[in-house]
C-alpha cells in the first residue's frame, strides 16, 4: 500500500458552546494545520497515488475558499453575516473540522483516507473514513 500526505493551512475564528474550558467560550482565532493521508494498493501511469498539484488545486476550492478567514460557528448561531461563516453543527472543535473537510473532499479524492486537523502545534485531531477504518 503506497500513501502519500499534504499539508495545509487556513486561519479562522470559533467558539465552542458546549465545552468545560471557559475560555473556548469566547470568540477566538486559531492558524490551523491539517494533514491529508490518501493510500493506493498500486501507482497510477506516472508511478504515484496522486499528483499533489491535483490535490492542492482540488484542496484549495473546495476547502481552503471555504475556511479561510471565516468564522466557524455551532450549529445554532445565527447573528454574523452568512457570508462570514462556517455552521459545523454540532460545533467546530478540530474534530467536527476534521470530518467536515473529509466529506467535502471524498467525493473529489476518493483515494483520501484521512484528515488529521491541528487547532494549536501541539494538539489535533484526525478523522478516518469509515470504510478505511476497519
Ligand atoms: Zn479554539
Amino acid at each position: 500500500m503506497f500513501k502519500i500526505t499534504k499539508t495545509f493551512a487556513f486561519e479562522a475564528a470559533h467558539y465552542l458552546k458546549n465545552t468545560a474550558n471557559e475560555g473556548c467560550k469566547n470568540v477566538h482565532g486559531h492558524s490551523y494545520k491539517f494533514k491529508l493521508v490518501l493510500c493506493k494498493p498500486e501507482l497510477d501511469l506516472y508511478s504515484m497515488v496522486v499528483d499533489f498539484t491535483v490535490v492542492g488545486r482540488i484542496v484549495k476550492s473546495v476547502v481552503l475558499d471555504n475556511l479561510d478567514h471565516r468564522m466557524l460557528v455551532p450549529a445554532e448561531a445565527k447573528q454574523v453575516p452568512s457570508q462570514f461563516i462556517v455552521v459545523m453543527p454540532p460545533q467546530p472543535t478540530a474534530e467536527v473540522i476534521a470530518k467536515w473537510i473529509y466529506d467535502r473532499l471524498k467525493e473529489y479524492l476518493p483515494l483520501l483516507e484521512s484528515v488529521e486537523v491541528w487547532e494549536t502545534e501541539t494538539s489535533s485531531a484526525i478523522y478516518v473514513g469509515e470504510e478505511d477504518s476497519v
